[in-house]
């Protein structure tokens, strides 16, 4: 293989680095996996909040059991003590009038445990259902960690053998030649060789004359293009097939 075709290799190699080096960033950023992150996040930090409110409530309801317990404790005594009927009128009415009160305030304190007994179960009912979706996310982000982990795999062994490839053909070409193409490939990286066709330089698609497109068929010297400089190549009779 003569030292074009070996140019024009080294670059389909680097190419296919570059284009390999993409796809790993593209693994190890992947959207969706961010996504569902986020989306992980949020409803965690909602659960968190969810869950702080219904230990409130839990100890609000439990002060209020206490309550309950009491006040009928107090209700239970002042019926007693009204039925055994010790006292004069007025002190019998005292204590009537305080035992209403407290019947007032037993209802008070069941209607609350009754109202947070309701609001913690819907609470409950929403957390469960946080819990849910999050472990549903766990599981996707599960699978697409690995994915991506079998992805990154195959990406890393292809881009050792690329490398190898790399290091191989770069063997094969003259040192002349590769300090003209590294002088050039600073500046048109991978289209530093350009292909020529229908008469065109393709890295400028500007019109070649003829007698340059007869130099560059002899596939034997470097020829650059007069427009924007690259090193003209034409393709063998396998790549023009290809
Ligand atoms: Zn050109």
């Amino acid at each position: 293989m003569g030292n074009l075709d070996n140019l024009w290799k080294l670059q389909e190699i680097r190419k296919k680095f570059l284009g390999l080096k993409k796809r790993e960033q593209e693994a190890l950023n992947n959207p969706e996996e961010k996504n569902i992150k986020g989306k992980m996040d949020a409803l965690r930090c909602e659960y968190d909040v969810l869950n702080l409110k219904i230990k409130g409530i839990e100890r609000d309801l439990k002060k209020r059991e206490m309550d309950c317990k009491a006040l009928e404790e107090k209700k239970q005594n002042l019926q007693e003590e009204l039925y055994r009927g010790n006292g004069n009128a007025k002190e019998l009415s005292g204590i009537q009038q305080q035992l209403e009160k407290t019947e007032e305030e037993h209802l008070a304190a069941e209607e609350d445990i009754m109202g947070f007994s309701e609001e913690l179960e819907a609470l409950n009912k929403d957390a469960a259902k946080l819990n849910q979706d999050i472990s549903q996310l766990e599981n996707r982000l599960g699978v697409l960690q690995a994915n991506l982990e079998v992805e990154l795999q195959e990406i890393r062994h292809e881009i050792k053998q690329v490398k190898r490839a790399h290091k191989e053909v770069l063997s094969n070409i003259d040192e002349k030649t590769l300090n003209i193409y590294n002088k050039k490939f600073n500046q048109y990286s991978i289209t530093t060789v350009a292909k020529v066709s229908g008469g065109l330089c393709m890295g400028c698609k500007v019109h070649l004359p003829r007698y340059l497109i007869a130099e560059v068929k002899k596939r034997d010297v470097l020829v650059g293009c007069e427009n924007c400089g690259r090193i003209l190549y034409y393709p063998n009779q396998e790549e023009l097939k290809a």
